[in-house]
This record gives C-alpha cells, sequence and structure tokens, in this order.
C-alpha cells in the first residue's frame, strides 16, 4: 500500500513537472511570436514612414535648396577618384610580374591577406633569407627588387604620389564635414529618426555620390616568402601612406646625395612644407583667392608655378597653395 501511494505521489510529481516544461515551451513560443508581430509591425511602419517621408514636398524643397552643394560635393568626390586611378594603372617602376595567385597549395598563412590583393599592390615572391632581409630594411629591398632608382625621377614621381595621397585623404574628411555640416544646419527640417537611424539612406536621396573611404587606393609593396613544398609562408607588405612616402622620398634623397657626393640642394616635398606652403599663403588659392574663411571645408592643394615637367623645382618660391578646382582646371590645360 505504501509503495503504491509512493508511486501515486511519483507520477503526480512527474505530471507537474512535464505540465510546468510543457507551459513553459508554450510561454516562450508565444513571446517570441509576439516579438516577431511587434518588430514586423514597427519595421513595415519605419518604411511607410520613410517613403512617405522622402516623398514629401518639404524633403523635395530641402533637395532643391542644396542641390549646388550636393554638386559640388560631388565633384570633389570624383576629383578624389581621379587622384586615386592615377597610379594604379601607372607601374613605370615594376618590371615584376604582379602574382594573384589564390590557392597556393596548402599555404592557409595570410590567406584572407591574398584575397585582398588589389591593383595597386606590388608582390615579390623571394626566398627565406631575401624575406627577412627585406623585413630589415624594407626601403632598400624594395628599391633592389622593384627596379626603383635612386634619382631625381623617382623623387618627383613620389612627391606627386605625395601631394595626390595627401589630398584624397584631406579630401575624404572633408567631404565627411561637408556633409556633416549640412544635415547639421538641416536639423530642423529632417527628422531626428531619419537622421539618426536612416543616414545611408537619407545621404543617397540627397543625391549624395557615395564616398569610398577603401585604402585600396594605397601602393604597396609585399614581399613573399613561400616553402618549398607550399605549406608554409610569410609575407610581409609596406604600405606608401603619406608617412611612407614621405620617409621613402628622404630616403632616396640622401642615397642620391651619397652617390653623388655633390652638392645636391632640393626642398623635399614633406607634409610640413605642404602646411607651411598653405600657411604662408594664408590658406587662401593663390588663383581665385578663395580661402577657408569663406569655406571651411575647402580643400587646398600645393602645386608647382612652373611644373616639374617643365623643369621646376620643389622650392618655396616655385609652390603656391592652390583651391582643388583652380588646381584641376591647371592640371586639364597642361594635358591638353
Ligand atoms: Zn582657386
Amino acid at each position: 500500500m505504501l509503495k503504491f501511494l509512493l508511486f501515486l505521489v511519483e507520477v503526480i510529481a512527474a505530471a507537474e513537472v512535464f505540465n510546468i516544461i510543457v507551459i513553459c515551451v508554450l510561454s516562450i513560443i508565444v513571446i517570441a511570436c509576439a516579438v516577431v508581430f511587434v518588430k514586423s509591425i514597427i519595421k513595415i511602419s519605419w518604411s511607410i514612414y520613410k517613403s512617405v517621408y522622402y516623398k514629401s514636398d518639404k524633403f523635395n524643397s530641402i533637395k532643391k535648396n542644396i542641390s549646388v552643394f550636393v554638386n559640388d560635393c560631388n565633384e570633389l568626390n570624383a576629383y578624389i577618384e581621379t587622384l586615386k586611378n592615377k597610379y594604379i594603372d601607372n607601374m613605370e617602376y615594376d618590371n615584376t610580374p604582379i602574382i594573384l595567385n589564390k590557392n597556393i597549395g596548402n599555404w592557409n598563412f595570410a590567406r584572407e591577406h591574398i584575397d585582398s590583393y588589389n591593383n595597386n599592390e606590388h608582390v615579390y615572391d623571394c626566398s627565406l633569407s631575401v624575406f627577412k632581409n627585406a623585413r630589415e630594411h624594407p626601403f632598400k629591398y624594395i628599391c633592389k627588387y622593384f627596379n626603383i632608382q635612386a634619382d631625381e625621377e623617382t623623387i618627383e614621381y613620389f612627391e606627386n604620389m605625395l601631394n595626390d595621397y595627401s589630398s584624397i585623404e584631406q579630401g575624404i574628411v572633408l567631404l565627411q564635414m561637408k556633409y556633416n555640416d549640412l544635415i547639421e544646419s538641416h536639423k530642423e527640417d529632417i527628422p531626428y529618426f531619419i537622421r539618426k537611424y536612416d543616414s545611408k539612406q537619407l545621404e543617397y536621396k540627397l543625391n549624395f555620390r557615395k564616398v569610398n573611404i577603401s585604402r585600396e587606393y594605397i601602393m604597396s609593396y609585399t614581399f613573399r616568402y613561400i616553402s618549398a613544398g607550399g605549406n608554409s609562408g610569410q609575407s610581409c607588405t609596406i604600405e606608401f601612406d603619406v608617412d611612407t612616402i614621405s620617409s621613402f622620398i628622404e630616403y632616396i634623397y640622401n642615397k642620391i646625395n651619397v652617390t653623388r657626393s655633390a652638392k645636391y640642394q632640393r626642398q623635399l616635398m614633406t607634409p610640413r612644407l605642404r602646411e607651411y606652403i598653405k600657411e604662408r599663403d594664408n590658406y587662401t588659392c593663390c588663383k581665385c583667392g578663395i580661402s577657408i574663411r569663406q569655406e571651411p571645408h575647402l580643400l587646398l592643394e600645393i602645386d608647382h608655378i612652373i611644373p616639374i615637367a617643365n623643369g621646376g623645382l620643389t622650392e618655396e618660391s616655385n609652390l603656391q597653395t592652390l583651391c582643388w578646382r583652380c588646381n584641376r582646371s591647371k592640371g586639364a590645360k597642361i594635358e591638353y
């Protein structure tokens, strides 16, 4: 009898546990459904709200009012892109074929990196000893294996690159600032939720062309060592960003001085010299007279008054500040 009672208690207890489990599972399902439902409602309402807003007269009038400003930003954006492209197909210093082999045996090391190789990456496959030396003395080995001569032409090439890369970097930041200022000045007209949660779409709807902030345009040199069996490998990439280009120019400059042992006088286009020229010219374009006082986010560039191609030198007296618009039209005139 006692045994039977105990058994009964156990059955009831088990049933209760079962019930509790069932209730829990059901509640979870109900809550999940409710969450999904509410989320969908919010999502649908949000898209309806957005599409109504972007079609509204209010939005269209904002768009109309800022169209000149937007065009100017898009032109600057396009200008930045042309600067990036200037160096992509221009590989006059490279006689090494670029190897874009994505399946190198079992070599998994830095596979992701291989996938990210772009048009502007120079790759040299080398022995382990060259690889080690290249890591110790990157500039020396870049010159040696990518056939870069220590001469005036090289300095000019990298000085131009430094100028262009600086403009790209500054231009991207300035574009962002221009956009943020614009949105800030229309704070009252553009609803908070649109500004806060739909900024990308807003940018697009206002006709701003997307700013490409990837660093793919940056030229780089890679030394790559792969073991004989292809099972292991190492790679070392030197990205020619503004700082590296600046040091590289100095390296070449010193090398010329040593080999020539003659007086080799010339100023180097360093970021400091660029800044100095802008300050000297009072952050004002020497051609059209526009300054950062009139246009706070104005992209200013450094121009050789007599172009290097025509024998002009990198000297304070031959350098001037130009706004990107004037510099762009000057560049176009020389080409024709
Ligand atoms: Zn100008």
